[in-house]
């Protein structure tokens, strides 16, 4: 049986491994943090003592890692690439830059190794269901080996074509999606105050013009939908940090291809202002804290409430 070392077992990490224990693989867990490791191997996952030991005992590694320096230091260096066995096949599932992309799979060549850019898409419950969208970058012979592997956390394995083609879909979805949180959260605060009763705004507008996933799955109205992160204290869920994170290398590659970008810039100072006021661990979707409505009955309080 193939064995799959999953580096990063966080809010979509964990739920990725786990899927591929349920599925019967063999996973490897490995994590900074000891008590994600000992949660995936509860529920049948295995580890190892170090990245090498982890490393030589796999057949693919997959990393879902919060930050690109992250990937980069785990995967360059004295790191995955150096240790991998020839042939061994690398899924990088976490949201990065071309450059590093780049330089992850150039290494990879050089080292004889399989690689794919591989980003994830439809958050946490989705991550939890299986369900989640795979948009992968790379070689035909190495994406149908990932494909075996991913299908089993995912609704969806898509080709995009060659390397950092999956980054650049992965870029764009969330670009969008981040512009869209800013109007949805500002659009049900003005709902708030006119007076229209929240479930009858979120119901009507899943039938109307308006309708987005924004507000299907993260209605950032609490109690409306039960699995959205609002309607848990805003838990995340994907956290603003990381979604700035990303819009910032969304301006990156703007900037690079000299494209405007006036929405995406708006939507990324206000969670830039957000993230620095309190925010950053919070679910994306508690943006809407930064419009709060002064009714008092509203449910969503304020981040940093005047004294
Ligand atoms: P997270 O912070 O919840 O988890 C990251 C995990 O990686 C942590 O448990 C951390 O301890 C671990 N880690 C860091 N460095 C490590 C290393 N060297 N070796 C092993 N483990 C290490 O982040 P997340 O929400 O799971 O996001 C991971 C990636 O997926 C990010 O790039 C993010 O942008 C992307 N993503 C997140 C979501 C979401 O909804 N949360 C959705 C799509 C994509």
């Amino acid at each position: 049986m193939e064995k799959i070392a999953v580096f990063g077992l966080g809010d979509m990490g964990f739920p990725i491994a786990h899927n591929l224990v349920k599925c019967g693989l063999h996973v490897i867990g490995m994590d900074l943090l000891p008590e994600k490791v000992s949660a995936l191997v509860q529920v049948g996952g295995h580890t190892a003592a170090s990245m090498v030991e982890a490393v030589h005992a796999a057949d693919a590694v997959l990393t879902v890692l919060p930050t690109p320096a992250a990937v980069r230091k785990l995967y360059l260096y004295d790191g995955i690439v150096k240790h991998a066995k020839r042939g061994t096949l690398l899924i990088e599932c976490s949201t990065i830059d071309f450059q590093l992309g780049c330089d992850i799979s150039t290494a990879a060549a050089v080292a004889g190794l399989g690689m794919v850019d591989a980003p994830v898409s439809g958050g946490t419950a989705r991550a939890a269901e299986g369900k989640l969208v795979f948009m992968v970058g790379g070689s035909r012979e190495d994406f149908d080996r990932a494909e075996k592997i991913v299908k089993n956390a995912a609704s969806s394995v898509v080709h995009m074509g060659d390397h950092g083609s999956g980054i650049a879909m992965k870029l764009c979805n969330n670009m969008l999606m981040a512009v869209a949180l800013v109007g949805v959260a500002e659009t049900c605060v003005l709902a708030q105050e006119i007076g229209i009763d929240p479930r009858m705004f979120y119901e009507v507008l899943q039938k109307s013009s308006g309708q987005t996933f924004a507000m299907d799955a993260l209605c950032p109205i609490p109690g409306i939908v039960p699995t959205a992160p609002s309607s848990r204290g805003y838990k995340p869920g994907g956290r603003a940090a990381l979604m700035l994170k990303d819009m910032r290398l969304v301006k990156e590659v703007a900037v690079s291809l000299n494209v405007p970008t006036p929405m995406a810039d708006l939507a990324t100072s206000l969670y830039t202002i957000f993230c620095a006021s309190g925010g950053a661990d919070l679910d994306g979707s508690a943006i809407i804290k930064l419009f709060a409505p002064r009714n008092e009955g509203s449910g969503i309080s304020v981040l940093n409430k005047p004294a």
